[in-house]
């Protein structure tokens, strides 16, 4: 727990919020801020900033929590599909350092883009530069 984390408030229920799915582990919430009908977060019990701070186990229980919040917004708002990602770092538009899983569901004809819309900065280097920077660290050389 973090005590400046308003995140870590919400689990204590010291925050008001709009939880739609709790367990042992993990804890979702409508985001206060929609960008769509029932927008969501989906965020673990304990204060991790980023999924690099997590076991096997707490990404396993993340991503059952993730699998039954989903299942339930379809069930009840019948979304077309869904947006589901980690804003990962400042850079990339963290703003509460308490990981959380944004839940973002989808229509036809919603005006919203895909994931792919969010960058567009293509790399100079070609595929097979990078693949060889990459894979060397990786678990295939
Ligand atoms: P991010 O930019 O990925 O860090 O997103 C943080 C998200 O948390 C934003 O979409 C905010 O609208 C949302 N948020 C911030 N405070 C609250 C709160 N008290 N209850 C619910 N959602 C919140
Ligand atoms: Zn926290």
């Amino acid at each position: 727990m973090d005590n400046n984390c308003i995140f870590c408030k919400i689990i204590k229920k010291e925050l008001e919020s709009k939880i739609i799915y709790e367990d042992q582990n993990v804890i979702s919430f409508l985001d206060i801020n929609p960008h769509t009908i029932a927008h969501t977060v989906v965020i673990p019990k304990k204060h991790y900033s980023t999924i690099l701070d997590l076991s096997n186990d707490d990404i396993l229980q993340l991503f059952s929590g993730l699998q039954k919040v989903v299942d339930l917004i379809k069930k009840t708002i019948n979304p077309d599909g869904f947006n589901i990602g980690i804003n990962h770092g400042r850079v990339a538009g963290q703003v509460i350092d308490h990981l959380h899983i944004h839940v973002l569901p989808r229509f036809f004809n919603d005006g919203g883009g895909s994931i792919h819309s969010i960058i567009f900065n293509k790399p100079k280097e070609s595929l097979d530069e990078i693949y060889e920077k990459i894979k060397k660290y990786g678990n295939r050389s």
